[in-house]
């Protein structure tokens, strides 16, 4: 028995180099080893965005088909649509139970996204919706549902995942062992720099290079990328360590990037010419990915059979466990079940 990954994100947008390298390249490589399953949360997607549900909507089949270029296979994966599965929020409700209000505002990064949200929360705190705030139960419910053993985050998520871990054991304290407690990984790869040399490559920010970025698009952004300021002239030396488009030749492992290195370092490289190179070797980096892609798009009842085939697989995943919490919770109610079979 293989056991279970759950990973996944909110259908909010396209993806970009920053979720590629961040945790996509992982959960390809992660995919034959376990039995995984790849959430489209378009239920916490809409805690952001409760006013604007086609944003979410349109999203989701945008991130199945980023999913399926850069190699996420649905032979080994089940890819699904959250709110499809309504166990999910009947183990949210139970979960709300098991946590303090206070406990979950001490979560730290609940009070970093507070902070950040002033603007929309005001500065004491009275616009934070109990949505918001209840994310890292629904979290919890989530990654348990599935029975999910293995989960990998980022360091930004793991007091979530900590959280969820002492929902369950709090759980099978009171119920009974039930719940399997999921294993935090967290991901070693570094959050990936933008293109301004923010350390943080974003949609807000503006500094990315999306999956499907086509060669036009690419070609702009790398030519605008942040370099070594004190290079003004082309054959002064610089640092390739200060300057972004050193960074990304690095991410993408360009073959030449000893002589990239050495030649900055000598003064015999110029910065178009280096960024010319870049944009070169990023489109010939996502081209395979935007193959897939563009087949996937031509066949979009594919990506609906795959959309649903992941969700059937998640439906009956989460109906087995929910059975067992259920039981534990001596709220398995057999006689309903027993007597509508008996009418039918
Ligand atoms: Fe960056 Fe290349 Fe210019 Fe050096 S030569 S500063 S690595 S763009």
């Amino acid at each position: 028995m293989k056991k279970v990954i759950l990973t996944g994100d909110r259908p909010t947008g396209r993806m970009h180099l920053g979720h590629y390298f961040g945790s996509l390249k992982n959960r390809v490589e992660m995919q034959y080893d376990y039995e995984t399953y790849i959430i489209i949360a378009d239920v916490q997607a809409l805690t952001d965005n409760f006013e604007n549900p086609e944003k979410v909507r349109d999203n989701i089949k945008e991130l199945a088909l980023d999913y399926l270029s850069v190699g996420i296979d649905p032979e080994h994966t089940h890819i699904f649509i959250q709110s499809m599965i309504p166990e999910i929020a009947e183990l949210t409700i139970y979960y709300s139970n098991l946590v303090t209000v206070s406990r979950l505002f001490r979560n730290p990064t609940t009070k970093a996204e507070v902070n950040q949200k002033q603007n929309l929360f005001g500065q004491s705190g009275e616009g934070i919706t109990y949505g918001f705030l209840g994310y890292p139960v629904s979290q919890a419910a989530d990654i348990t549902c599935f029975d999910c053993e293995i989960c990998p985050v980022g360091e930004d998520q793991a007091p979530h995942l900590e959280q969820a871990r002492e929902i369950v054991r709090k759980f099978n304290r009171i119920y009974g062992p039930t719940l399997k407690e999921p294993e935090t990984i967290l991901s070693s790869t570094p959050r990936i720099k933008g293109l301004d040399g923010n350390e943080k490559m974003g949609k807000s920010l503006g500094n990315a290079i999306y999956l499907a970025d086509d060669s036009e698009t690419i070609s702009k952004k790398i030519m605008q990328a942040v370099t070594d300021t004190n290079k003004i002239r082309k054959n002064d030396p610089a640092d390739p360590n200060k300057c972004m488009v050193y960074y990304y030749h690095k991410l993408i492992e360009n073959e030449n990037l000893e002589t990239v290195c050495r030649e900055c370092k000598q003064g015999e490289r110029g910065c178009v010419a280096c960024k010319k190179e870049l944009i070169q070797k990023m489109i010939e980096f996502l081209k395979p990915m935007q193959e897939k892609r563009a087949y996937y798009e031509q066949h979009p009842e594919l990506v609906e059979k795959i959309l649903t085939d992941g969700t059937i697989a998640a439906q009956k995943k989460a109906k087995e466990v929910m059975k067992r919490v259920r039981k534990s919770m001596k709220i398995d109610y057999d006689f309903i079940q027993k007597n509508r079979l008996q009418r039918k």
